[in-house]
């Protein structure tokens, strides 16, 4: 998806308070009624619907009068004000470039005042999944009281409070910096995912540092439940990084073997692929052509064992609560994720990436525990042009 910030510099301090008023409608409503917006907004001197007409140009908010008239989010103008708050915080002054098209998120670069490039996720759980509604995907049949927003807003806070915490113990995760809205704000992480790397120069040594995460997540209680060469970054140095949290469970989750497995399994499966796996296949070493040349010893005797690993438990409970990210919040992520889960293993279909949000509308809309608004009055939006960069344009925001 694009993000046009060029955009930001033309709304006024109006347009983000109807924006706002819209976000606020839709705790309770999935389709605003534009009187609802009007009164929220309470704009000094009116003109609400004049404010409505310009978001909708610049497709910020969706019009439907197929029940009633009125106006409910895109995802675009819950970017704008997840970026607008963000900026208000100081925590960055400018949108940059895209880095990458997740399933369900898109990542941006973003620019701090001094100049230091950070990373920004915004996520956007449901993008495939209510494309699974669509298909009347019996898992989600039951599950469609959960919004994009609700669900979005809620991935991005598990995954800054997964983030932080696997910090602080020590394993090599993004800096996570803050988190509004679906927007998690993370260090740029030097390196390209592991899926883009043909050559490595010390393969068992990068083989091992990951199967070790795997095993030392375990031992803090935790799954990874995506742990793949998409998700596993590696730079020059061949330093790695872990990315992409939302979907991590607990040890004592139910299925936690067989996610333990899965993420194990999926490590193997791509260095068999790539590799020449000496130990266990000399035929296939000397008929395959290796992409890169490099070779890795495996021995998967020594495979790391779910049932053999120590395992400490309460490390969600404790450690994720300090951010805010509660038992609820887990159960009720956790069993929307894992319809997406189960899918994964069971599906036989493609799914694109650019879903239309105007073909959510059917779903119900379950009201927003606490949606976080604009916190503080907005200054005024008087963007200035930095000046293209090499890989796309930047917007600061000033
Ligand atoms: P998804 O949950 O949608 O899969 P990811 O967190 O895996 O999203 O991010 C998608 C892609 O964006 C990654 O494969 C990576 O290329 C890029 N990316 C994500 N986070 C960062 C970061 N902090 N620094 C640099 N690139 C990143
Ligand atoms: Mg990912």
């Amino acid at each position: 998806m694009k993000l046009n910030v060029d955009v930001l510099r033309y709304l006024s301090k109006d347009d983000f308070r109807v924006l706002t008023a819209v976000e606020m409608g839709m705790r309770n409503h999935e389709i605003v009624p534009s009187e609802l917006v009007d009164r929220i907004a309470s704009l000094k001197h009116g003109g609400t619907y004049k404010v409505l007409k310009n978001l909708l140009r610049h497709k910020l908010l969706h019009h439907d009068s197929s029940k009633y008239d009125g106006f409910r989010l895109t995802y675009l103008g819950y970017d704008f004000l997840a970026i607008k708050t963000m900026v208000n915080r100081g925590v960055f002054t400018a949108v940059g470039r895209q880095l990458g098209v997740g399933k369900e998120s898109d990542i941006f670069e973003v620019q701090q005042e001094d100049g230091t490039v950070l990373a920004i996720k915004l996520h956007r759980l449901g993008r495939t999944s209510f494309r699974a509604v669509k298909s009347k995907r019996d898992y989600l049949r039951h599950r469609n009281s959960y919004n994009w927003l609700y669900l979005s807003r809620l991935a991005a806070l598990k995954e800054f409070a997964f983030m932080k915490a696997l910090e602080e113990h020590g394993f090599p995760v993004p800096n996570a910096v803050d988190c509004n809205r679906h927007c998690v704000v993370m260090s740029l992480v030097q390196g390209y995912p592991l899926v883009q790397v043909n050559q490595l120069q010390n393969p068992e040594t990068v083989f091992e540092t990951i199967i070790g995460l795997v095993t030392r997540l375990a031992e803090h209680g935790l799954i990874h439940c995506d742990f793949n060469e998409f998700n596993i970054m590696i730079d020059d140095d061949e330093k790695i990084t872990m990315i992409d949290f939302p979907q991590m469970v607990s040890v004592s989750h139910r299925n936690a073997q067989m996610y333990f497995d899965r993420d194990v399994e999926c490590i193997l499966k791509f260095f068999r692929k790539r590799r020449n796996v000496h130990r266990f296949n000399l035929s296939f070493q000397e008929t395959t052509i290796d992409v890169d040349g490099s070779d890795v010893d495996i021995d998967e005797t020594a495979w790391p064992c779910f049932s053999s690993i120590p395992k400490a438990t309460g490390f969600l409970d404790k450690e994720l609560a300090a951010s805010g990210f509660t038992r609820k919040d887990q159960d009720d992520i956790e069993k929307f994720i894992e319809g997406g889960i189960e899918k994964d293993v069971n599906s036989d279909d493609e799914e694109t990436d650019d879903e239309d949000v105007s073909e959510l509308n059917d779903t119900n809309v379950k009201s927003l525990d606490s949606l976080h608004l604009v916190e503080q009055e907005e200054p005024s939006l008087n963007y200035k042009r930095e000046g293209e960069k090499e890989n796309g344009q930047k917007c600061e925001v000033g």
